[in-house]
């Protein structure tokens, strides 16, 4: 079976979807996405994902082409399309099509709209998050507005691979002064030697991550005390347990960072429970 897109008003065969050169998502990454989650066929906290998206895009002064009804009506219809029981919906809006130049068009154009869905393998994942993941760490060298989730993510491509390359499977992003901001693709998260989980304040050097949100929800339900700021490696190094929150990832234990074992380098107590109650304090619609 082909898989479907949507592409500026169209359903069509992945192999037809095509946007135009001069998209300024793929000349300048002038353009902003979000990823849900999809389980049973249902989309995974769509109203947090659309508020960000909105925000998203108000910081970069993009107009949100169609209203929140009808794109969660295309949201499902890629996900329906596609037969995504268990996967993630993509969806990019960019500012749209115009002459090549830096600054923003002179007249009104349409932004473009992108939405792909794709299954993911459920058992491979949850072997994943039951063996744990190793990660890296780089240097911080993304712009200073990460909290606006734009299409620009080449540092976060260059950290994933030089994780890959390194033999592990992540990497967390680590500050001038020593903190870690994040994951490449997630947020970061750890449980101190004296057992607070600590994951950095929502500042403008982190994505606010939709999971991330919710996690915290679970955790004032559950008493896990829990501290919102910033933390270092070293601290980290020593910490009983670290994970990462993410739409496609839930909650993945990190089980060794730059090679110190984690805890006792298995996937922690805290992490596992917040892997399977968080499906109680997400919305799915
Ligand atoms: N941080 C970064 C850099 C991300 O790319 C993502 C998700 O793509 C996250 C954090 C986690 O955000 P969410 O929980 O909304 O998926």
């Amino acid at each position: 079976m082909s898989r479907i897109a949507y592409i500026n008003g169209r359903y069509v065969p992945m192999r037809e979807a095509t946007v135009h050169v001069e998209d300024r998502g793929y000349q300048f990454a002038d353009g902003v996405y979000e990823v849900c989650e999809v389980r049973g066929g249902r989309l995974i906290d769509e109203r947090r994902h659309l508020d960000r998206l909105e925000r998203s895009l108000g910081e970069l002064r993009i107009r949100m082409p169609l209203s929140r009804a009808v794109l969660g009506v295309i949201l499902r219809e890629v996900v329906a399309r596609n037969r995504v029981g268990y996967g993630i919906v993509y969806l990019q809006i960019t500012r749209g099509v115009a002459k090549r130049d830096h600054a923003f068009p002179a007249g009104a154009i349409a932004p473009s709209l992108v939405v792909t869905a794709r299954r993911l393998d459920k058992a491979r994942n949850e072997a994943l998050a039951t063996r744990g993941i190793a990660v890296i760490s780089v240097p911080e060298n993304r712009w200073g507005r990460v909290d606006i989730k734009t299409i620009g993510l080449l540092p976060n491509v260059l950290a994933r691979q030089a994780a890959i390359d390194q033999g592990a499977r992540d990497a967390w992003f680590v500050d001038e002064a020593g903190f870690v901001t994040e994951a490449s693709s997630a947020n970061a998260w750890i449980v101190t030697d004296t057992g607070k989980l600590v994951t950095r304040h929502a500042d403008h050097a982190i994505l606010h991550g939709i999971t991330r949100g919710v996690v915290l929800d679970a955790v004032k339900e559950q008493n896990i005390a829990v501290e919102q700021r910033a933390f270092t490696l070293e601290e980290a190094y020593g910490a009983r347990e670290a994970f990462i929150t993410s739409a496609s990832q839930i909650v993945l234990p990190v089980i060794s960072i730059n090679g110190h074992l984690i805890g006792n380098g298995k996937p922690g107590p805290v992490g596992i429970a917040l892997r399977e109650v968080f499906h109680r304090y997400a919305e799915a619609g």
